[in-house]
């Protein structure tokens, strides 16, 4: 075997040597533990640009989580004691609740409940006088021109379909009710133009027979945010409520209900720190409140 020269021994035993270790630093630290003051400087900034990383991915996470809506609260059988309560806050709190459209007979609640549908009770109210002073009575609703009485309620909207209800409806009443509004939920529901709701309406509160619980816009949405039913369909959620609420107070109830929506549990933004009845409503659904 040929001698080697010093200069080649070295050359080999150079390229045999492990590579330079990287400073490392030790688990769980972002601090190296070694190196010279120039390599340390580096690490350290790093280490800030790091933590500065971190905090803002923090802060970004807090923005994500404080947008998320609330988790929702979970629906459970109502508390018998807790709906008790409930319904006397609420008749303390509007204790002359009654129907807000303006009616003398059964014939013009009927009238103006259909004129109610998607308008407000205020403007339906400013329509009826001079309706129910030039159409008295179901005959004359019956054989009034379809444009004439269009013309008449106009401003309550939908104003084509109302007119043409109101006209069938009326019709109805004179042929086989002999002019009269009947008292009877079938009867009612099975005049055209008239749903369960109106006839509710009608009965309750011109009769005052307690046939079931007025279910609008105001009662649905208060009636899940009271934690008193999960249903979301009208008839399903008035069948729940008459099996919680008192026969005696159905009419009331959604009275209740309607102007506490009204005032106080609106869509959008319920007024939950100033409500009364807050102790006895589990406020399901509700992610923004005042
Ligand atoms: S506490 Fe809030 S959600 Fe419940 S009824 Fe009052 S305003 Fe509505």
């Amino acid at each position: 075997m040929p001698r080697r020269s010093p200069r080649s021994r070295r050359k080999s035993a150079g390229a045999k040597l492990p590579q330079k270790s990287r400073v490392r630093s030790a688990p769980g630290s972002s601090r190296p533990t070694g190196g010279t003051s120039a390599t340390r400087g580096a690490h350290a900034k790093k280490g800030a640009r790091g933590s500065a990383a971190a905090a803002k991915k923090t802060t970004r996470k807090q923005a994500v989580l404080a947008k998320r809506p609330a988790r929702a609260k979970k629906f459970t059988a109502p508390d018998p004691v807790r709906v008790r309560a409930l319904l006397e806050g609420l008749h303390e709190l509007y204790p002359d609740a009654k129907c807000a459209l303006d009616f003398r007979t059964p014939l013009e609640l009927l009238i103006a409940t259909i004129l109610s549908a998607q308008c407000t009770d205020d403007r339906v109210n400013k329509v009826t006088p001079a309706l129910f002073a030039t159409y008295r009575d179901a005959a004359a609703f019956a054989a009034a021109d379809q444009a004439d009485l269009e013309k008449a309620i106009h401003s309550t909207g939908f104003f084509r379909n109302k007119a043409k209800a109101i006209r069938e409806a009326c019709a109805d009443i004179v042929a086989k009710h002999g002019g009269q509004v009947p008292r009877t939920l079938e009867e009612l529901t099975a005049l055209r133009g008239v749903g369960r709701k109106t006839a509710n309406v009608v009965l309750g509160n011109a009769y005052g027979i307690a046939s079931g619980i007025v279910v609008d816009t105001h009662v649905g949405r208060l009636a899940h945010r009271l934690g008193l039913t999960d249903e979301s369909d009208p008839v399903k959620v008035e069948f729940a409520l008459m099996r919680l609420v008192p026969r005696e107070s159905w009419t009331l109830f959604s009275h209740w209900l309607i102007l506490h929506g009204r005032a106080v549990c609106n869509a959008r933004k319920p007024l939950c720190s100033a409500c009364p009845v807050s102790g006895h409503c589990p406020k399901l659904g509700v992610t923004v409140s005042a």
